[in-house]
């Protein structure tokens, strides 16, 4: 819904990640973000190594409490704790449990004490299913490939059904093939379920491939999205600076 008083024309009522004057310290490295990120809405997180991208996301997860301004869902202020704020982590590491099975390794995302109701394992088994994995509940995390453990990553991801999904490049370690795969996977389930969801990533084409949107974080700044085909397509200095010769 948009305002239509004169002078304001403020899209009220809309869902949307708003980084209200953030800033975030961590030593001597300062990082700055003020811009909003509507629901739904993918977006890539780009810019040299050491520029502050987990920072970001870091920051948003909660596990960073910011030096000033805040993370807002909603215009509703997230709670101070990273377990409940509206949001789910995807790292490269899946954080599996070595000692625990894939449907719990999947259903810990729903309940830490893994007391699930039926209606609860039927979600995990369906949340597994989604990503291929169904014949899989019962192995150990040992038994899976890389693509796999991703794969229980992201249904883990999903069953908690949180509305922002944060990627910190999670299929990195994957050979091109899987990561393609992996990747496209993902894009298709956030985007049926209408998850609003930031993917660090290095690669420009990965980027160009899952998000509608990017947000180059260099210097200390993280810049507000902006659509990524024109962005590649005329990049700015400082992402011409980045890209070098790997522009898409
Ligand atoms: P990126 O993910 O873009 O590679 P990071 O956000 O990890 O960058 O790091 C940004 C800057 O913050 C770097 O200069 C890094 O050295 C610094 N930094 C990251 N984590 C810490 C930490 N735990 N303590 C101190 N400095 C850190
Ligand atoms: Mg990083």
């Amino acid at each position: 819904r948009v305002c239509f008083c004169f002078g304001c024309l403020i899209v009220e009522g809309v869902d949307m990640l708003q980084l209200d004057r953030l800033r975030y310290q961590q030593d001597r490295f300062s990082l700055t973000a003020d811009f909003q990120i509507a629901a739904g809405d993918r977006v890539a997180v780009i810019g040299p190594s050491g520029g502050g991208k987990s920072t970001l996301l870091n920051g948003i997860a909660g596990f960073l409490a910011p030096k000033q301004g805040q993370v807002l869902w909603n215009e509703t202020p997230m709670p101070h704790h990273p377990g409940e704020r509206p949001l789910s982590i995807l790292f490269q590491d899946h954080n599996l449990f070595p000692h625990l099975t894939v449907l719990d390794n999947v259903a810990i995302g729903l309940r830490p004490d893994m007391r699930l109701s039926a209606h609860q394992k039927a979600q995990a088994i369906s949340a597994l299913d989604q990503v291929g994995l169904g014949d899989k509940a019962m192995a150990y995390p040992r038994d899976l490939s890389g693509g796999q453990q991703g794969r229980a990553g992201l249904a883990r991801a999903l069953l908690r059904q949180r509305p922002i999904l944060l990627l910190d490049e999670p299929f990195a370690a994957l050979g091109p093939a899987l990561k393609d795969e992996m990747l496209e996977l993902t894009r298709e389930i956030v985007h049926q379920a209408g998850i609003t969801a930031l993917m660090v990533t290095h690669d420009p084409q990965d980027a160009l491939n899952f998000a509608q949107y990017a947000i180059l974080v260099v210097d200390g700044q993280a810049q507000a999205p902006a659509p990524i085909g024109p962005l590649f397509d005329q990049p700015p200095p400082a992402l011409q600076a980045y890209l070098g010769r790997r522009a898409p």
